[in-house]
């Protein structure tokens, strides 16, 4: 099997302000390394704003996944969203929330990590599990440490506090990744599982 069909990849990965501050850093760097996936470059940082604002994508498409998502939370608990944040535009709240995503992710240090293993970017996505912990599967980091909800958050006018943050796709992951490390500062090593699999 060539290198390419094997789909070595890298993915940026964080352990969010909530994250760190509940001591949880330890338990998800065991998890990535038991699943046999490598940490390349790991690194605690306190993100400047300018640099959240860099770091998660502002294009309409992204702004209005967001908005959507919001407005049919408020729609299944019967919540006006007039009234509750003061519009009920889709692109308006997906900025708002933004925001929110902005205040919580400058809230406190954050574990960055760049991680690399073969389909690394899908496998570290199901090891966070689903965005809304009260959602996301039994086993997976989010699915086993928060019970947090889109009504919770939205009513305390905040973001999900949903522990760690992990690159979609390559394109994303090739941007955090940029963003946040330095060639030089990313390690090459062998895990004693490519021996095995390779
Ligand atoms: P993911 O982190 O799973 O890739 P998104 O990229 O859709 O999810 O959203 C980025 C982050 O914004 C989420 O992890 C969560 O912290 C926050 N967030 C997303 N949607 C909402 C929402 N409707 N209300 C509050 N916070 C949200
Ligand atoms: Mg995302």
């Amino acid at each position: 099997m060539t290198k390419s069909v094997l789909r070595e990849e890298r993915t940026f990965m964080m352990v969010k302000p909530d994250g760190v501050r509940r001591g949880l850093a330890g338990e998800i760097i065991r998890r990535i390394e038991q699943r046999g996936l490598k940490i390349i470059a790991c690194s605690l940082a306190a993100p400047k704003r300018a640099e959240i604002d860099k770091h998660y994508p502002k294009d309409a498409k992204w702004i209005r996944r967001v908005g959507e998502k919001t407005l049919s939370t408020f729609a299944q608990y019967n919540i006006n969203p007039k009234k509750e944040i003061g519009t009920d535009d889709i692109e308006k709240i997906g900025r708002i929330v933004r925001e929110w995503l902005l205040d919580y992710m400058t809230s406190g240090p954050v574990l960055k990590m760049v991680i690399e293993g073969v389909h690394a970017i899908d496998m570290v996505r199901k090891l966070c599990g689903t965005t809304i912990p009260l959602a996301a599967e039994l086993g997976s980091i989010r699915g086993d440490f928060s019970a947090d909800s889109p009504i919770a958050a939205q009513s305390a006018m905040r973001a999900i506090h949903n522990l760690v943050h992990a690159s979609e796709n390559i394109d994303e992951a090739n941007h955090e990744i940029k963003l946040w490390f330095k060639s030089a500062d990313l390690h090459s090593y062998r895990r004693v599982e490519e021996e095995l699999m390779i």
